[in-house]
């Protein structure tokens, strides 16, 4: 590794897992030391290489007997687009199956992350199909695209398990909600219909008023709620709310692409000042 890389590294540390399949399993150990689970995802996205795929669903597979022979207690999170999506929808559905049956044969979970607007179709179509056949699948889905709440409602009426998020893919004139407010707003919509229809969902945000919230109306609900962080964002809070007995994801992205990772979620503009706090404070 060169002298930047290392350097990169350590800075990066604090948000990525590491780079091989044994440095994950290690850190997921310490987080289920501190009572929280984890949703570990190896990093790469956009892959229109075939054999980068396919090495994607092979170190799925290595993952998943790890986690196992280990005990980890958590899930992992696949992104559409690693398993072939920018080729073809066939292509990424047989390799997202390929996942899903691996992890169901060890009882473990699959998230699908959700990417950039475009992919949202073909995405929940893979999840919908998957969810036929299979229970341990769930799917990630934006408060910041207006579509959500839509979406949301026909994934619960089919039974599926919905982790909502605000967003991280740039917004999109016509599609999505530019302010934050709105972003937010909507968050709060979708998260009330969720208290109200869904049995077990994840809110999967370090924002301390959705936070609040949710553990307000969760008082008048019967449902299961998880909560999800980034690694290395607000880990105070998260181990507080794990040793409440919150039922508590940190999200662990591992994987040699972990540079450009790191320098894009830099680069993002509403979440430079997220990162560059969670660098200064725990
Ligand atoms: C488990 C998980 C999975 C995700 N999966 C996806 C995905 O599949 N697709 C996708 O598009 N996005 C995903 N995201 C990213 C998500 O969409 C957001 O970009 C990201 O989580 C920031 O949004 P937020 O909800 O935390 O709220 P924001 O409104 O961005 O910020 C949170 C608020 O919390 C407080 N805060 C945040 N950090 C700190 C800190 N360090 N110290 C003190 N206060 C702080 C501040 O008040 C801040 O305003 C995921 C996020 C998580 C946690």
């Amino acid at each position: 590794m060169s002298l930047v890389k290392q350097v990169g590294m350590l800075f990066a540390k604090k948000w990525i897992g590491g780079v091989t399949v044994q440095d994950v399993v290690s850190q997921a150990k310490r987080s289920n030391d501190s009572g929280e689970k984890v949703i570990i995802n190896y990093l790469g996205e956009d892959y229109f290489d075939k054999s980068r795929i396919k090495q994607s669903v092979a170190t799925y597979s290595r993952l998943l007997s790890q986690m196992k022979n280990e005990g980890i207690a958590g899930d992992i999170a696949v992104k559409p687009t690693q398993l072939g999506l920018s080729i073809g929808y066939e292509l990424f559905l047989s390799n997202y199956m390929k996942v899903v049956e691996l992890a169901g044969k060890s009882h473990m979970f699959v998230w699908m992350d959700m990417e950039d607007h475009m992919f949202v179709d073909d995405s929940i179509r893979a999840y919908l199909t998957a969810l036929k056949s299979h229970r341990n699948v769930g799917i990630c889905i934006q408060s910041k695209l207006m579509r959500s709440l839509w979406d949301i409602k026909r994934i619960v009426k089919s039974g599926g398990k919905i982790r909502l998020v605000k967003g991280a893919y740039p917004a999109r004139k016509g599609i999505s909600y530019f302010d934050k407010a709105e972003v937010d707003r909507n968050y709060i919509k979708c998260m009330e219909y969720l208290f109200k229809n869904s049995e077990e969902f994840m809110l999967a945000t370090h924002d301390d008023r959705m936070i609040e919230m949710a553990l307000k109306l969760r008082k008048k609900s019967k449902a299961v709620v998880l909560f999800g962080m980034l690694r290395g964002i607000r880990g105070s809070l998260a181990r507080k709310l794990a040793l409440d007995g919150e039922r508590m994801y940190i999200y662990i992205p591992f994987g040699p692409e972990w540079l450009e990772y790191s320098v894009r979620r830099l680069k993002e503009m509403e979440h430079s000042t997220l990162i560059i706090r969670s660098i200064i404070s725990d």
